[in-house]
């Protein structure tokens, strides 16, 4: 199942529905997409992955990704798949980039930490001191297995258990360990520090697991959660709520202005989800750049590529997938 799989693209729904225009700023963040592959299939994965996808990034374009981060001198590298881990050229991504002092984020699904083979990931992941984002959407376990797949929730606490007895998650090791929420259905995620200290407050008291932070996430109206909205009939009301709940100081704040995406074959977005739409970074006036011809690029103040599906970063509290952006709006 692929971009051209079976389901109802909402790309065509999302493209004529105008949003504010937006500049990019400063580039501190490259995310890099390794790849579709993964030992789960949730319903809400925004890139359809699963264990039958073979797309991956090659050698040669984590090659490039190394070169950009050296060349640009980027802060932050945010590793994301599919299961980015499966990746074979993974851990030496990693490596390099903490050689040369970049910080990565790894986006765990957790259930990975136990997949054959991957028995010292987790091992590996604090003796590079990777931050680890991982997607927890419920605390209660019916509802992380409803939304991605039977036995994922036993599966995750046992993540978070193996992650803090390796130090992650306190505050004095210096290894983050942060969570993501996102609602069910088609609704607003509640206020992130609210859910936040009940999160800390249930998975301490019935688990003895302890966290950094927890970021809510609106669910993005594309892809499998896209599709699902379309078959629902529920597409239009959705978006409606998000438009609804707009706030235009997000606009500052949005994920895009700071970071580039770019795909398992080195192409290059203005954000993960413009990557699934595929709609590509518009720069030079081309129909596709590749991170190879942005090393010395002046990118800063080029337009970013919005649409209906932006107003998923900016609604509420904003979430642009590093979790709530006006705290003092709340
Ligand atoms: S674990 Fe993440 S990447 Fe894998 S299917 Fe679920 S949402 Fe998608
Ligand atoms: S979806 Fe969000 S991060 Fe992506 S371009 Fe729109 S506002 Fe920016």
């Amino acid at each position: 199942m692929g971009r051209a799989g079976v389901m109802r693209d909402t790309r065509p729904l999302l493209e004529p529905i105008a949003f504010p225009p937006i500049r990019r700023g400063r580039l501190d963040t490259l995310q890099a997409n390794l790849g579709y592959r993964c030992n789960q299939s949730c319903i809400h994965c925004h890139v359809n992955a699963g264990p039958n996808r073979t797309e991956e990034m090659s050698s040669e374009t984590i090659d490039v990704v190394l070169g950009f981060l050296a060349r640009r001198r980027i802060a932050t590298l945010d590793i994301t798949g599919g299961a980015p881990e499966l990746n074979p050229h993974f851990r030496r991504l990693v490596r390099a980039a903490r050689d040369m002092s970049v910080w990565v984020m790894d986006r765990c699904n957790l259930t990975i930490l136990e997949a054959p083979g991957q028995e010292d990931l987790a091992a590996f992941l604090a003796r590079e001191e990777v931050e680890i984002v991982a997607s927890l959407p419920c605390y209660l376990e019916e509802n992380v297995d409803r939304q991605r797949g039977k036995g994922v929730f036993d599966g995750s606490i046992r993540g978070l258990k193996r992650l803090n007895a390796l130090g992650y998650g306190r505050e004095q090791t210096g290894l983050v360990l942060n969570l993501v929420y996102n609602p069910q259905g088609p609704s607003l995620p509640p206020a992130q520090n609210t859910l936040e200290a009940e999160y800390k407050r249930v998975l301490g008291e019935r688990h003895g697991i302890i966290f950094n932070r927890l970021y809510t996430l609106a669910n993005m109206p594309i892809q499998r959660f896209g599709a699902i909205l379309i078959s629902n009939g529920e597409f239009d009301r959705y978006l409606d709520l998000l438009r609804q709940a707009h706030v235009d100081a997000n606009l500052d704040h949005v994920m895009c202005r700071n970071l580039l995406s770019v795909d398992w074959q080195g192409y290059v977005y203005d954000c993960d989800f413009n990557q699934m739409l595929d709609l590509p970074l518009l720069h030079d006036g081309r129909a596709r750049v590749h991170l190879s011809d942005l090393f010395t690029a002046d990118i800063e103040n080029q337009p970013i590529r919005v649409a209906g599906h932006c107003y998923g970063c900016t609604a509420g509290q904003g979430s642009s997938c590093g979790g709530a952006l006006e705290e003092a709006a709340e």
